[in-house]
């Protein structure tokens, strides 16, 4: 038995140092690579700037209207100023309120936006205008 194990470990001892010698170089010459490995060099470029004006308005804007088709194609978008003016502003009444006062006493009446103006005893004024959207109403006496 003893005789048995003896030529197991004569067996395994020099497997494993062979293995350990052959780690061993494996190791050094990654050091060697790694102590001797250059930083690739990093790339420099330029970039040469120069001054365009801001557009601050756009003469015209507009929608894109078309008609989709199957494939996904839009043949008719454009731009149509006509159209898109009328869809960016709604049209807005420039004519002011009226309110006519009933007498001297305190009155209240509602905005064309929905907020609630008051009239004093005191008010002599012939218009008063809106704190919320700033419309003008004028007072009838
Ligand atoms: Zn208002």
């Amino acid at each position: 038995m003893a005789k048995r194990m003896l030529i197991m470990l004569a067996v395994v001892v020099p497997l494993i140092g062979v293995i350990g010698g052959v780690k061993y170089f494996q190791i050094r010459t990654a050091m060697a690579a790694g102590s001797s490995f250059q930083q690739p060099s990093e790339a420099v470029t330029t970039v040469v700037a120069t001054q365009e004006p801001w557009e601050s308005t756009l003469a015209a804007i507009g929608t894109v209207v078309g008609a989709a088709t199957g494939a996904g194609v839009i043949p008719g978008a454009g731009i149509i100023p006509g159209q898109a003016q009328a869809a960016a502003q709604p049209p807005v009444s420039q004519a002011p309120y009226e309110y006519t006062r009933k007498g001297t006493s305190w009155e209240s009446f509602s905005c064309g936006c929905g907020n609630l103006l008051q009239l004093s005893p005191a008010f002599q004024g012939s218009a008063i205008t809106c704190k919320l959207c700033g419309k003008t109403t004028v007072i009838k006496q």
